[in-house]
């Protein structure tokens, strides 16, 4: 097969755009599809101060590199969560570093330990692993880059996130998750802007990507994601790319169309600070700081207390207390990021 643009061996084959492209001509095809759709859903802008949430996996790694190509200012935020097996996080900043040096932009790294005292493992897991550590991200994606005057920031979801997202929202009617489901949420009291450049770019054209750039990521999925669902929402939706080609991009892109209309007059829930951290939230504390920072309850067994309240940083948010609200923990927080 030859490369639609200049008639060399093509080297990828994407059967949803019915194009074929060669080594020298797939990268700029795929880094002017995002700078699209940075224009079209209107993300950010040149001069923007962008943070890139950055995981050591091959969408957020990629971004940075197609970003930074395309001119943007972006610099890298890793959160460490601590998980061991395989050494998973120490792999992954691993490989977050590298690519750090390799565009020479600086990567801010937060250390959960560090910050609540605590890993990812060895949070309350009630609402599952993947829930909570989705959790920890956008809260500190969020405070962090509003405490270090970033005007954005930016996360490696793709379009086969989005469309898994897509579907899990639709067969559970979820309609706040839907109304919410968008390129982009716009800056608000206490909220950051976030962008998903990606989200037209299927896994596919991203793994392509890497592979021609010699992008080097943390290639295992997170041991806790073995059993998530979104896994096999997205198996379901490749099975019916594979029958119609397509499909995937069709179901997303025309929900990001029509959903203006759909959501016309939807009532937001009202939200009021936390009374910890102060981000936003709909109860009197954010889920962020009941799993992570407010005092266990007394009915919690005496292992989980002692364990909770063991560290240095532990003890310290323990001191301050529900009442004294968030410059305490504000300077955990920003006290355990390193630069690299
Ligand atoms: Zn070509
Ligand atoms: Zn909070």
């Amino acid at each position: 097969m030859k490369c639609r643009r200049c008639g060399a061996r093509a080297v990828a084959h994407l059967r949803h755009h019915n194009l074929a492209l060669c080594e020298e001509c797939y990268s700029p095809w795929l880094q002017r599809r995002v700078r699209e759709t940075i224009k079209r859903f209107h993300l950010f802008d040149r001069k923007a101060k962008i943070l890139v949430a950055v995981s050591g996996g091959k969408d957020s790694l990629a971004l940075w590199m197609i970003l930074t190509k395309l001119g943007y200012e972006a610099d890298g935020l890793y959160i460490d969560l601590g998980i061991d097996t395989e050494k998973y996080s120490q792999r992954s900043l691993q490989y977050s570093r590298a690519m750090a040096e390799r565009l020479e932009r600086t990567l801010h790294v937060i250390t959960l330990q560090e910050t609540i005292g605590k890993t990812i493992p060895e949070l309350p897991a009630a609402r599952g692993t993947c829930s909570v550590c989705g959790l920890v991200k956008r809260h500190y994606m969020n405070t962090w880059a509003i405490e270090h005057g970033y005007d954005v920031t930016v996360t490696g979801h793709n379009l086969d996130d989005e469309a898994a997202t897509l579907l899990s929202n639709v067969l559970n009617w979820q309609l706040g998750y839907l109304e919410r489901q968008a390129p982009c949420l716009d800056e608000r009291e206490g909220f950051i802007r976030k962008a998903k450049p990606l989200v037209l770019c299927t896994e596919k054209e991203m793994l392509i990507y890497c592979m021609l750039n010699n992008i080097e990521y943390i290639q295992d999925e997170c041991p806790y994601s073995v059993n998530a669902t979104s896994i096999f929402y997205k198996e379901i939706l490749n099975r019916i790319e594979h029958e119609i080609p397509g499909a995937k991009l069709r179901f997303y892109s025309e929900f990001i169309k029509v959903k203006h209309g759909i959501f016309k007059g939807f009532r937001k829930e009202r939200l009021t600070p936390c009374k910890i951290c102060k981000t936003p939230t709909t109860g009197e504390i954010c889920a962020f700081c009941k799993i992570c920072i407010a005092p266990p309850k007394p009915q919690h067994s005496i292992r989980e207390t002692s364990r909770a309240s063991s560290g240095p940083v532990r003890a310290k948010i323990e001191k301050s207390g529900r009442n004294s609200i968030s410059s305490k923990n504000m300077e955990i927080k920003t006290g355990s990021k390193k630069e690299v």
